[in-house]
């Protein structure tokens, strides 16, 4: 049974905090007045909270009636550099940023939870109600961190959701494991010898090498990566050449790679560099290899997975609590809290994606995804659960 009804007064409340959250949009580590309108509904409901870790994150806390433990339970605030096509109401009133991702929901159902648990704090212990900045490439959640989040507000564990389109409306989906991949950004260098384009026999020409180092990382996951493992390498962006009749001296290639375990990691790396720098040498040139590592993978432990996926089973019953789902091999930087703590990060249903939708309809990072209102009392409903079933 959720706790918090459809159509009740908070849900009617958390529908106006979204929306204006949503009409708000605000980029990685610049949420303030996402932030400021947080806090003001904090506030307003005499919630204590500290303010700043991160920039604008806010860290707001409720203590039971009952001493117990401690947990911590993390929302994201942050929009993307996106115009939004949708027309309704709600649109967001900045030019060149939009809620794509429904960090705005997130935030609301986390506030909704605070409100609620604030007056029916009926519970053993702490919670510490997490409102992160800067997950779309920022790493806030790993600013947080090494700002120190868990010796200033100690949990015992720390627990995120994030909603997902394509998972029906009144669903949660709960990964005993990996959940979501790691991603590292690749660089690739390759230095020829540039000259006139009638003349290749004088040049050592990096776009041809380039190209076929391009097509060879392409056998890496396929042949080096144990196919039970997951993988995945992107060239996403070539950069070489600046007139039709000029060889130049070098490419630059730019890429993503996607991974859960380290070492699976560790062995494409250095697969890759050897393709890049192998091919490279074999035909005249070099090639240097970099990778930047933006965010670890997620990994639930089963333990609590379990955990969540109880207190989901309470608001929207078994069979909608799916075990099995894949992992996605997107990225999510709470995967920096799990590190620290122990904990897990689960999925709610933002509703199908109808067959007609227009072109990605409601997919995450797409310009007309919304986030569904409709499942704002079903999340707030979850995180409630979650305190009641782990704070008694
Ligand atoms: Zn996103
Ligand atoms: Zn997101």
């Amino acid at each position: 049974m959720s706790e918090i009804k459809h159509n009740s007064k908070l849900h009617e409340e958390m529908v106006t905090w979204r929306h204006h959250i949503h009409k708000h949009p605000e980029l990685s580590f610049k949420e303030e007045m996402t932030s400021d309108y947080i806090a003001s509904v904090l506030e307003s409901n005499n919630i204590e909270m500290h303010r700043g870790m991160a920039v604008t994150g806010i860290v707001a806390t409720i203590h039971g009636t009952k001493k117990g433990k401690a947990i911590g339970l993390r929302a994201d605030m942050d929009a993307l550099p996106i115009q939004e096509r949708n027309d309704f109401s709600h649109k967001s009133v900045h030019e060149g940023k939009m809620h794509a991702c429904g960090h705005d929901g997130h935030s609301t159902m986390l506030l909704g939870a605070a409100v609620y648990l604030k007056k029916n704090n009926n519970f053993a212990g702490t919670v510490h109600f997490i409102f992160q900045p800067a997950e779309e490439g920022g790493g806030g959640g790993r600013v947080m961190v090494e700002e120190g989040i868990f010796e200033k507000f100690p949990c015992e564990a720390v627990y995120g959701m994030h909603n997902w389109p394509g998972l029906a409306e009144g669903q949660f989906a709960v990964h005993d494991t990996a959940v979501m991949a790691a991603n590292e950004t690749l660089k690739i260098t390759i230095k020829g010898k540039g000259g006139h384009a009638a003349m290749p026999d004088q040049c050592v020409d990096p776009i041809m090498i380039g190209a076929q180092v391009i097509s060879a990382l392409q056998s890496v996951v396929s042949r080096s990566v144990a196919p039970l493992d997951s993988a995945v390498i992107s060239i996403t962006m070539v950069d070489a050449g600046f007139v039709s009749n000029v060889i130049p001296n070098e490419m630059n290639l730019t890429g993503s790679l996607r991974y859960f375990k380290s070492e699976v990691g560790e062995e494409v790396k250095e697969k890759i560099k050897n393709i890049a720098q192998g091919i490279s040498q074999s035909m005249g040139a070099t090639a240097t290899f970099s990778s930047i590592p933006n965010y670890p993978a997620t990994v639930n432990t089963p333990k609590h997975a379990q955990l969540c996926a109880q207190a989901a089973e309470k608001v929207v019953g078994k069979e909608n609590v799916l075990r099995n789902e894949k992992p996605s091999m997107g990225s999510e930087d709470f995967s920096f809290l799990l590190n620290a703590s122990e904990g897990a990060y689960i999925w709610i249903g933002n509703g199908l994606v109808p067959e007609d939708s227009p072109e990605g309809g409601c997919m995450l990072h797409n310009t007309q995804y919304d986030f569904n209102d409709e499942i704002l009392p079903t999340g707030s409903s979850y995180w409630v659960e979650l305190v009641r079933s782990l704070l008694k």
